[in-house]
């Protein structure tokens, strides 16, 4: 039989087939990712230097890496139910389109109103904030996805949603700041004169249209300053690696009810939490020494955190406020250029992703934008679904894989995370279409001269 006859083109789980617990991979890892320090000691952070900024559960899911596998709340999971199980769909159209003999699948993500699989973690999030009894969250957004997420996930649970959004994405992304509107969250174009750091940023640059690192900053000082507060983040952590194994837990169990063994996975990587999520369940089974798979992530060429970054202690924000996290990094003070996958634009990489890229137990490769959008394009003519810029990076290294199987005859199974759609981003489809869109790559003495501002610790 061949498989057109016997694997669907989506493959749904049933309800009563989704995770009814998270699977945390640091419990399987024989190195545990380095632990979050200080900026001020240099020592661990200990639970209840976290629990100022973060929620209670939040901080003991961050510090866990013994348990395996964390129940997800009944009230988590009823939410999940609204747009979970995504599909895992065979890429027939694609793969007839290569002419490969590969077999390629893609978790779709994008199927719910914020676009992207930043939902998972946003809805965690919120309910534990809820649960805690607090009033409401803080976070920032650069282009938009995560403070969208948030502000459907605090809607839900009735919490105050206090978004700071980098001021020339809230001037040149208006739809994306009307939608977390009308979920109910403010909305500040940051720098903005409701903080103290907000008001210094101002006086010190009068005319700046801001940086995720300053709203940062401002959504930091917004939470630990208003009773009742707390603030959240929507990748790098622990804890949302943790939340969005849901996509990994759904795309094994797609997989194994058809028997299919996939041989490579691969997923875009901006703070790594897509990438941590979907290979979590097959990471586990490689530490175990029960399978293996090629896994890879993805990142862009104007912003190469794994592939040109260092592994090593630094700042998580470009304030320098937050604690100090050893992951692959670029330095905080690096500042990508103005690439098109805004989800990508993070000098530094999960603590985690970061402990098992140095094991060698995962692999990564840079792409460059002109390269990706082309991949997009391919993609979206034959598979229907309209990717975003962040998703495209990993297609095009699906597409180039499966170009590379053509060559070898090899039927090898790849599959991919598609972490969301791309209707907010037509202006950089038009650069793209327009033959206006560049492909940045910094140079050597640019990542140099960041990495020697690297904090010291002694
Ligand atoms: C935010 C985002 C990413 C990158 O974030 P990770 O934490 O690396 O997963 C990828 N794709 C989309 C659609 C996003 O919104």
């Amino acid at each position: 039989m061949t498989d057109k006859n016997r694997i669907p083109y989506k493959i749904y789980l049933e309800e009563n087939e989704m995770p009814q617990s998270w699977y945390n991979v640091r419990a399987d890892m024989a190195n545990k990712p380095a632990p979050l320090l200080n900026p001020g000691t240099g020592q661990p952070l200990k639970a209840e230097e976290l629990t100022p900024i973060f929620c209670e559960e939040l901080v003991q899911q961050e510090l866990d890496n013994e348990n395996a596998y964390i129940p997800i709340p009944q009230e988590i999971r009823d939410f999940y139910r609204m747009y979970r199980p995504s599909p895992l769909v065979r890429a027939y159209c694609l793969e007839e389109k290569l002419q490969t003999p590969a077999k390629i699948y893609y978790k779709f993500e994008g199927n719910n109103t914020s676009g992207s699989h930043k939902l998972n973690s946003a809805i965690a999030q919120a309910y534990y904030a809820k649960k805690q009894g607090l009033r409401g969250v803080t976070t920032e957004t650069g282009a938009g996805q995560w403070g969208t997420a948030l502000s459907m996930a605090c809607s839900y649970f009735d919490l105050d949603c206090k978004v700071y959004m980098v001021k020339v994405s809230y001037e040149q992304k208006p739809f994306r700041r009307e939608v977390m509107r009308t979920y109910g969250a403010s909305v500040t174009p940051s720098p903005s004169d409701t903080t103290e750091v907000g008001r210094a940023i101002l006086k010190e640059h009068p005319g700046t249209t801001g940086s995720l690192g300053c709203a940062i900053s401002e959504a930091v000082e917004a939470a630990t300053k208003n009773e009742g507060y707390r603030y959240v983040l929507g990748s790098v952590l622990n804890q949302v690696l943790l939340h969005q194994s849901v996509i990994g837990l759904e795309t094994k169990a797609a997989l194994d009810k058809y028997g299919i063994k996939a041989d490579m996975i691969i997923g875009c990587a901006g703070g790594g939490s897509n990438l941590g999520g979907l290979i979590s369940p097959f990471m586990g089974e490689k530490l175990r020494g029960e399978a293996d798979y090629q896994i890879i992530a993805v990142e862009p060429s104007s912003c190469p955190s794994f592939t040109r970054g260092t592994y090593a202690y630094d700042f998580c924000d470009t304030g320098m406020i937050c604690p100090l996290a050893k992951m692959y990094t670029l330095g905080s003070s690096f500042i990508p250029a103005p690439n098109h996958a805004g989800g990508l634009r993070y000098h530094g990489m999960s603590p985690i992703l970061s402990q098992l890229y140095d094991d060698g137990l995962m692999e990564a490769r840079s792409v460059r934008q002109t390269d990706v959008f082309q991949a997009a394009e391919t993609f979206a003519r034959v598979e229907g679904i309209l990717p975003a810029p962040e998703s495209s990076h990993a297609i095009r290294a699906a597409i180039d894989e499966a170009m590379k199987c053509k060559e070898t005859g090899e039927e090898k199974t790849i599959v991919f995370g598609l972490t969301g759609t791309g209707y907010f981003d037509m202006t950089a489809y038009e650069k793209f279409h327009n033959g206006e869109m560049e492909n940045y790559v910094p140079s050597d003495d640019e990542i140099a001269a960041s990495l020697a501002r690297l904090p010291r610790l002694n």
